[in-house]
């Protein structure tokens, strides 16, 4: 037997002063704020809620008809009016058959609902709770479809109840979702007639997430012989690498596929110990037969053999002449060129007077910044390296000391459109400083001294 459904019939007044009340809600907050919203709501619904309970039960005739066996409506309406079956008596005969009346079979005009508002209420890696409000909360339920960039039609991936929420405000949680794909939701109400029919509300807007797919860190590269070695950090999400290569001259061509997400280095062979390369490493997620991947990694540059040497030195200068120390004889007048200190220069009041110096290479007693970076460029390459001066960037390389402006540095670091340097005296105290960016747009009338045997 079928049993008679409840109908709740609200009072349209305080239905919409809950719909009122709950868009105002939502107006005044922004979305991250949204999970406070939702309880102030419920706490003014429920006053709405408390005049708005008049169920009215409806009973369905007792015609012995299971769900699904009736006829739908498809017009969606006026479905089990009343309907009065009289048999007209034949005329000849005396009106000895009774009038057979059916039990009304009325059910409420049906209010089809709409949802609206769709939002994000909350994201974390790869779930996300989506929410959104009704305008009638009159549906059976409500259907969450989803579609996604690889998977280009919705589908459906799951219900809520309909009838639950007091304040018009419902959520979903999806979890599981892949990392680099973009997902698209919309949420449609749905009726279920007394006859078992389905008749769909207004579908909502849409909304999206897309769980970050982060690019790999290079943590570091190391070089023995014709192997270098780099490491990376774990990609959360990732199914494997691909690790793209450089040489001086020409693009990024890719040398290599790692499989495995877990697999966090790579021994790469045959690389000539005179040559410098940079690397970069992409993740990648496989989806729906497709390679997804995380955006590259920061360059990395392995340098040839020779210049790791250099950078090897001036990693050991870096702490014997440590940034933020200066080179200069303020603490000890008597020192010499290897004296470092804790006070600034005052030119001003001292003039060169207590600045460091260096006799350098080229026979000028260097002071300030032009004794400092001779005096790094001998500690590199040895007092008796030959000087060869030229004005190319492009011939730059770490090591050289260059003259540009009225100041001297020492190259640590070689790039395509800048470098950074070692130097003293950058601020006028002769303070060391070791990594400023200089753009090879400052070096215009540079002279850059590289020293060779
Ligand atoms: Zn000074």
């Amino acid at each position: 037997m079928r049993q008679g459904r409840i109908h709740k019939r609200y009072k349209y007044t305080s239905r919409l002063l809950a719909f009122v009340l709950v868009a105002t809600m939502v107006l005044q907050v922004s979305s991250g704020g949204i999970a406070v919203a939702a309880e102030e709501a419920g706490d003014v619904a429920a006053v709405g809620t408390a005049v708005s309970g008049d169920a009215l039960q409806t009973a369905r005739s007792m015609d012995g008809n299971e769900p699904g066996n009736t006829i739908a409506d498809d017009t969606g309406t006026q479905t089990g009016e009343p309907v009065t079956t009289t048999q007209t008596p034949p005329t000849t005969t005396e009106s000895t058959v009774p009038t057979t009346q059916q039990p009304p079979t009325t059910e409420a005009p049906l209010i089809l609902d709409t949802a609206y508002s769709l939002f994000n209420v909350t994201t974390s890696g790869t779930s996300i709770k989506i929410g959104w409000f009704v305008q009638n909360n009159t549906a059976s339920g409500y259907t969450i479809f989803r579609k996604d960039n690889y998977k280009k039609d919705y589908k459906k991936i799951g219900e809520v109840a309909g009838g639950q929420s007091r304040f018009n405000m419902y959520y979903f949680q999806d979890s599981g979702l892949k990392r680099g794909v973009k997902y698209t939701y919309k949420v449609e109400p749905f009726h279920v007639r007394n006859d078992g029919s389905v008749v769909n509300g207004t579908v909502s807007n849409t909304t999206s997430y897309a769980p970050s797919f982060l690019a790999p860190v290079i943590s570091s590269s190391t070089r023995s012989g014709k192997t270098i070695t780099l490491k990376w950090k774990k990609v959360a999400g990732a199914d494997g690498y691909e690790i793209y290569q450089a040489q001086e001259k020409g693009g990024y061509k890719k040398v290599k596929t790692i499989s495995g997400g877990g697999k966090t280095s790579v021994k790469l062979n045959k690389k000539n110990p005179n040559k410098d390369y940079r690397y970069k490493v992409k993740a990648y997620t496989k989806y729906a037969s497709n390679r997804i991947f995380s955006k590259a990694s920061e360059v990395i540059k392995v340098y040839s053999n020779s210049i790791q040497k250099i950078l090897n030195k001036i990693a050991k200068l870096k702490k014997k002449y440590p940034t933020g120390k200066y080179w200069n004889l303020m603490e000890d007048p008597n020192g010499d060129s290897e004296t470092i200190s804790d006070t600034p220069c005052m030119h001003n009041v001292y003039g060169y007077r207590y600045c460091n110096r260096y006799y350098c290479p080229n026979g000028v007693l260097g002071l300030q910044c032009y004794g400092f970076a001779w005096k790094m460029s001998d500690l590199i390459y040895g007092r008796d390296a030959k000087i060869k001066n030229h004005k190319s960037y492009s011939k730059a390389k770490v090591g050289d000391v260059i003259r540009y402006s009225g100041h001297s540095v020492i190259i640590i670091e070689k790039h395509k459109d800048y470098i950074r340097v070692g130097e003293c005296n950058a601020g006028g105290t002769c303070i060391i400083l070791w990594g400023r960016k200089v753009k090879k747009s400052e070096l215009k009338n540079a002279t850059y001294s590289h020293r060779y045997y």
